[in-house]
C-alpha cells in the first residue's frame, strides 16, 4: 500500500483562494480589510525569511501589512509602549511579534501586552484559556496546531472516535493539538493520548494511533514498525540534517526531514504528510486565516 499525501503545499492554495474572496466581499460591504503588523526586532536571519514570507502572503490576499522593523537594542519598556499603540490602532486586527526576542527583552511579558483580542499567535495566556474550555470560546488557535486541524480535516479523515496520538508536549504544537483534537465537534472528538520524553513505551502508544501527530523535532524517531497499517501520519518536525546546492538557485540549501521516517511510513500508512510540503506551509496561512477573524469579530460577523 502506498500512502495518500496530504499536500499542505496545495491545500495552502485552496485556502488563500476562499480567504482572499472573503476579504474582497468584506472590503465591498464594509469597506475595510484586515490589518497585521508583523514586528520584528533584530536581524535573526531566519527571522527575516519567516517575516517576509508572512508579508509577502498579507499583500497577496489584499491585506494592509506593516512590517516595523525595530533594531536589536530596542529597551523592553520601548517595545512594550509600541505594542501598546498598535493595541490602540484601529486599522490593526493583528499584531504579530517574530520570536526569539533579544536576551535583554523578557518574552513572556511582550507576548502578554498583546491585546488578546488582536492576539492572532494565539500565545496569550486568555487565548491558550480559551482554546481549553473549546466551542464558540475559541478565537484564535495557534498558527500549526490550526494548520494540522485543517489537514486532517481537509484530507477527509474521520476523527470522531480516533485513537490521536501526539508526540511532544510542547505549548506551541503538542498541548494545544492534542486539546484541539480531543474537543467535541468537527475534526475533533477524538480519544487523545500524548506522549513524550517521559513516556516508558513509544511504540505501543504509537502503534494504537488511527491519527498519528508527530512534533519531537528528532529526525526519523517515528519508525515505520510503530505505524499502524492505515493510519494517518503528520509529522510536524522539521530538522535540518545537512545542507545541497539548490538546482533553481544554485545556492546552499539546508536538507530538511521529518521526525517520521517517510519512505518507509508511506507504504504502510493511509495517509502522510511529506517534510517538506505538508504541515510547514499551513502555519503562515493559520496566521492569515486568524488575522481575517479577528476583523470579522470587529465587525460583529462571528
Ligand atoms: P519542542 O522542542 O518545544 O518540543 C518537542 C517535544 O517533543 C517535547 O515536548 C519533548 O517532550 C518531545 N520529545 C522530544 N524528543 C522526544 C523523544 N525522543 N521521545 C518522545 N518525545 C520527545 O519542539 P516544538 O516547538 O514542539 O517543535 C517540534 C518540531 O516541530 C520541531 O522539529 C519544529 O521545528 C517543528 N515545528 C514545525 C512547525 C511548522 O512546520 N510550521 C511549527 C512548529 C514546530
Amino acid at each position: 500500500m502506498t500512502a495518500k499525501l496530504i499536500m499542505g503545499t496545495e491545500i495552502r492554495e485552496t485556502i488563500l483562494e476562499e480567504l482572499a474572496a472573503e476579504v474582497k466581499a468584506i472590503k465591498q460591504t464594509h469597506g475595510v480589510v484586515p490589518g497585521l503588523v508583523t514586528i520584528l526586532v533584530g536581524a535573526n536571519p531566519a527571522s527575516i525569511s519567516y517575516v517576509t514570507l508572512k508579508v509577502k502572503t498579507a499583500h497577496r490576499l489584499g491585506y494592509k501589512e506593516i512590517q516595523d522593523n525595530q533594531a536589536a537594542t530596542i529597551s523592553e519598556k520601548d517595545l512594550l509602549a509600541l505594542i501598546g499603540r498598535y493595541n490602540q490602532d484601529d486599522s490593526i486586527h493583528g499584531i504579530l511579534v517574530q520570536l526569539p526576542l533579544p536576551k535583554h527583552i523578557d518574552e513572556k511579558k511582550v507576548l502578554n501586552a498583546i491585546d488578546p483580542d488582536k492576539d492572532v499567535d494565539g500565545f496569550h495566556p486568555v487565548n491558550v484559556g480559551r482554546l481549553m474550555i473549546g466551542g464558540s470560546e475559541v478565537r484564535f488557535p495557534p498558527c500549526t496546531p490550526a494548520g494540522i486541524q485543517e489537514l486532517i480535516v481537509r484530507a477527509g479523515v474521520k476523527t470522531d472516535g480516533a485513537e490521536v496520538v501526539v508526540v511532544g508536549r510542547s505549548n506551541i504544537v503538542g498541548k494545544p493539538i492534542a486539546n484541539m483534537m480531543l474537543q467535541k465537534g468537527k475534526g475533533a472528538n477524538a480519544t487523545v493520548t500524548v506522549v513524550h520524553t517521559a513516556t516508558r513505551d513509544l511504540a505501543f502508544h504509537c502503534k494504537r494511533a488511527d491519527i498519528l501527530i508527530v512534533a519531537a523535532g528528532v529526525p526519523g524517531l517515528v519508525k515505520p514498525e510503530w505505524i499502524k497499517p492505515g493510519a494517518c501520519v503528520i509529522d510536524v518536525g522539521v530538522n535540518r540534517v545537512g545542507e545541497k546546492v539548490s538546482e533553481k538557485t544554485g545556492q546552499k540549501v539546508a536538507i530538511l526531514k521529518g521526525d517520521v521516517d517517510f519512505d518507509a511510513a508511506k507504504q504502510i500508512a493511509g495517509s502522510i504528510t511529506p517534510v517538506p510540503g505538508g504541515v510547514g506551509p499551513m502555519t503562515i496561512t493559520m496566521l492569515m486565516k486568524n488575522t481575517l477573524k479577528s476583523l470579522k469579530f470587529k465587525l460583529g460577523m462571528v
